[in-house]
Formats: structure tokens, C-alpha cells, sequence
């Protein structure tokens, strides 16, 4: 009995320090019941320090990015996007095998200055890395000086979107750069906007992610007056158009 608690001291003895803690201080991994439906991330900082928040809901391989506001000055998308996120919670069904990114707010200086460019005076959506400037280098090499932009390009860098929507006004149309004729014509299906091309601005993040990166990439135009809709009126008239480009392409 003396010669098994001293073999047990030596053992003991050896132990490497974090071993000798009491039991109730062993750490082990956290393996949370089930993964939490949403997820809230900050990318990056705007030019007046303001958080460029975005979310993420469902673990599907099936990416979707949705943003809004980039232009600070059309901020009916806002309310739009944030309506998205709650009915998602709501009818997490819809997440089935995909993974929505959601940034509501893409240029939070010009939203709180109502004013369309970065607070540097930067139209941030002709800001993006331009297929014209050099489309030999690598995209991967883009530099991009405003940090709303830099935000941006590191949510797609990091979640690899397979289709992305971007919330403008007032041009009162669905627009699409890269391969997203199809994905634009299946939305249009589900609110009043027409699909129209108007065509890929320079360094715009249509030329960007639809151009450069073959991402297909959505412009929904909402109009002038959609600014004076409730959240709950533009949920009406254009929630199934966005939940349209998430169940894609399968129909709602
Ligand atoms: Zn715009």
C-alpha cells in the first residue's frame, strides 16, 4: 500500500504542471449543442472609425453575400436587409444547405451624413479593383485605399460568395454583372423591378466580383419613393425577391 501511493507521488512528479490541476479546471473543448443561427462580425472600420458590422446566418456551402448602402445616400436597402435577417431566423428552413452574409450597412459614414461617397469623398462603388487598370496582375494583389472597400473585399476573400446582391436606388430595375442573367431574371419574378442591363461601371464592385472575380453579382435598383416605405412594406413588396437569389437555383 506505502509502495502504490509512493509510485503514485512519482507519478504525480512528472505530471507536466497543467496536468496537476484540480479536476474541475480541466479544460475541454467548448462543442456547443448546435451552431448559434446567426453570427455578428465586424470587417473593418470606416474612415470617421464607425464598425462595418455584417452577419452570418446558416453553414451551407451555398454562399450568398447581401449588402446594402454602399452608396450612403440610398438607404432604403438597410431596413430591407435587416427585415431578411429576421425572417431567416424565423423560417431557418430556408437555410438549408446555404450560408447568408448580410451587411446592411456597407458605407456607415455616408449613411449617417446621407451623403453618397465614403467620408473622404469616395464614390466606394468605383472604388473596387478595376479590370481596365490591369487585369493581367492578380486580383489577389488589389490594394484598395478606403477602408470600406478593403471591408468588402475581405468578406468575399474570406467567405468566397457564390452570388452576390447589392442594394442601390433609385434606377428602379435588377441589374447583373458577370454570369447572373439567370439568378436576376429569377428574382425579378417576385417584385415589380424589371431585369435591364445598364452596364458594368469602372472599378465598380460589379466589375469587381461579376468582372474580375466571375462572381454573378446582383444590382437591385429600388426606387426613389421606396425610402418611404416601413420595413415591413418593403419586406412585402421585395423580401421574395432577395429570399429568390438565396433558394437559387431552386424556386421559392
Ligand atoms: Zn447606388
Amino acid at each position: 500500500m506505502k509502495h502504490a501511493l509512493l509510485m503514485l507521488l512519482a507519478v504525480f512528479a512528472f505530471l507536466p504542471a497543467g496536468c496537476s490541476k484540480p479536476i474541475a479546471y480541466v479544460s475541454l473543448p467548448y462543442r456547443p449543442v448546435s451552431e448559434p443561427l446567426i453570427q455578428q462580425y465586424v470587417a473593418g472600420t470606416s474612415v470617421e472609425n464607425r464598425a462595418i458590422e455584417y452577419m452570418v446566418l446558416g453553414n451551407g456551402n451555398d454562399v450568398i453575400l447581401i449588402l446594402a448602402a454602399i452608396h450612403g445616400s440610398e438607404q432604403a436597402g438597410i431596413p430591407l436587409v435587416l427585415q431578411l435577417s429576421k425572417y431567416l431566423q424565423e423560417n431557418p428552413g430556408l437555410l438549408d444547405g446555404h450560408k447568408v452574409v448580410l451587411v446592411p450597412i456597407a458605407n456607415p459614414d455616408g449613411v449617417v451624413h446621407n451623403y453618397r461617397f465614403n467620408a473622404r469623398g469616395v464614390d466606394l462603388n468605383r472604388n473596387f479593383f478595376a479590370a481596365d487598370i490591369d487585369e493581367t496582375e492578380s486580383a489577389e494583389n488589389a490594394v484598395f485605399a478606403e477602408p470600406e472597400n478593403s471591408a468588402l473585399e475581405k468578406i468575399i476573400r474570406q467567405y468566397k460568395p457564390c452570388r452576390i446582391v447589392t442594394i442601390h436606388q433609385p434606377l428602379a430595375c435588377i441589374d447583373y454583372d458577370g454570369p447572373g442573367e439567370l439568378i436576376a431574371a429569377a428574382m425579378a419574378e417576385h417584385c415589380p423591378l424589371p431585369v435591364r442591363k445598364l452596364g458594368a461601371r469602372p472599378a465598380s464592385l460589379g466589375s469587381f466580383a461579376g468582372v474580375i472575380l466571375d462572381i454573378p453579382i446582383i444590382t437591385v435598383e429600388l426606387t426613389e419613393e421606396d425610402s418611404l416605405l416601413s420595413p415591413a412594406a418593403l419586406w412585402n413588396l421585395y423580401g421574395r425577391t432577395l429570399l429568390a437569389a438565396i433558394v437559387y437555383p431552386d424556386r421559392l
